[in-house]
């Protein structure tokens, strides 16, 4: 019945598809008038947007629901709250074909047109929709500002405002030393070997790991440079002020008491959950006492997929948000994490200071559109930095 504007199909019997999740409406709009209004398939919404009687904006992408909550921050369309919500827990995968080699059926069916899941299934290797080289197919458009609204999307249910990490004065050559550090729940010496990339010296690595597969990657690749102590639970205040200072402390404890890819899960006060406050406490005896001037810095990891309860206590009991990296890596959104910690330049959007583009008033959409076209400033500082053993510095 018609084409889509890329020459495919139209889709208009629903009976051949999968019935949309009807899925918890959003609690704000109880009336029953309402939420009538807003009933509509995903079917209906692509058939709107065709014919140019609807817009996407106008409607969640993923179950077609009128009055989105939000923006799909990948797609132009907004997201209905119970959507926003898997969204969030599933790090986007279920996105239209953000998975690595893997799609929804019933999305490219939908929106990019009846036949798509067939073709998908003969490319060997098939692209996502965000490597693909044009932006539009069928209803699904790629937004342009992108890389900002992914920074925005899990980033603004921030809750609570906490103060600036205090910055610590760089360290004059002369009188910089090998780190000290302290990594909780090390698995592979990921943060040992990032530290010898970056060509920094290290005069001590102390992990608690428990697991022997990783202790063996460890011991073998960084011959023996580092020292294992084993469970986290077992370590002391003591213990700490033995082995310490540290400079550094680091550390992602288990994550699948907290995933909610995981049904089981028993949240943060429970099982492996309970581990983030042994990364908490001894965080604590790590710093430096009051009086004491050194720089310390502290890194905590965990997944995107959390529930929204247990970020906000983490966030409480480590008095910061998260930053969220490695989404904009979307061949791996599952990979999408947050971190919590106080190394310098993790409180920038994009490496930018916030409100940079803030001036004259300047629209929110504007400044995205700026943000999404610029440099990456961590890029650009790593090129520039040679040009310092040419020219006079501060
Ligand atoms: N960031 C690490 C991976 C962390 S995964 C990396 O880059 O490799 C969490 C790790 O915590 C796992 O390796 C697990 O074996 C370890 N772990 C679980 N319980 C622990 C405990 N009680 N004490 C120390 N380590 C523990």
């Amino acid at each position: 019945n018609g084409a889509l504007r890329n020459g495919t199909e139209e889709v208009l019997h629903l009976e051949q598809y999968p019935p949309n999740k009807r899925l918890k409406t959003n609690p704000c709009n109880n009336s029953k008038e309402q939420r009538m209004e807003e009933d509509q398939t995903r079917e209906q919404m692509v058939f709107g947007v065709t014919n140019h009687s609807g817009s996407l904006e106008d409607s969640c992408l993923s179950c077609g629901r009128r009055n989105p909550a939000t923006f799909h921050p990948l797609f132009e369309g907004g997201l209905c709250q119970t959507c926003r919500v898997s969204a969030v827990a599933l790090g986007l995968s279920r996105s239209p074909g953000l998975e690595e080699g893997c799609f929804c059926v019933e999305c490219l069916e939908v929106l990019v047109g009846r036949g798509t899941s067939a073709k998908a299934k003969e490319q060997e290797p098939w692209n996502c929709y965000m490597c693909q080289p044009q932006r539009s197919y069928g209803v699904l458009q790629r937004r342009q500002d992108w890389n900002p609204r992914l920074q925005d999307f899990f980033t603004s249910d921030k809750g609570q405002e906490y103060a600036a990490p205090k910055i610590y004065p760089t360290v004059p050559p002369a009188k910089r030393r090998p780190i000290r550090v302290l990594s909780l729940f090390d698995g592979i010496a990921t943060g040992y070997l990032v530290l010898k990339d970056l060509g920094i010296q290290v005069e001590k690595y102390i992990a608690s790991e428990i697991c022997e597969e990783p202790i063996a990657v460890g011991t073998m690749k960084h011959e023996g440079n580092i020292t294992y102590v084993h469970d986290v639970r077992n370590i002391t205040k003591r213990n700490i002020e033995e082995w310490g200072p540290f400079d550094l402390v680091i550390g992602g404890s288990p994550c699948n008491d907290l995933s909610l890819v995981n049904p089981a899960r028993k949240g943060l006060y429970e099982g492996t959950g309970r581990l983030f406050f042994e990364f908490y406490h001894l965080l604590n005896y790590a710093r430096p006492k009051a009086g004491e001037e050194r720089p310390f810095f502290w890194m905590f990891e965990n997944v995107v997929a959390m529930r929204v309860n247990d970020k906000r206590d983490i966030s409480r009991f480590l008095e910061c948000n998260p930053v969220m990296i490695d989404a904009i890596k979307i061949s791996a959104a599952h990979r999408a994490r947050y971190f919590w910690g106080n190394l310098p330049g993790m409180d920038r959007i994009f490496g930018f200071p916030l409100h940079y583009t803030d001036v004259s008033n300047m629209g929110r959409g504007s400044r995205q559109k700026l943000l999404g076209k610029s440099w990456s400033v961590p890029v650009i500082q790593h090129l520039f930095s040679p040009l310092k053993d040419y020219f006079a510095c501060e």
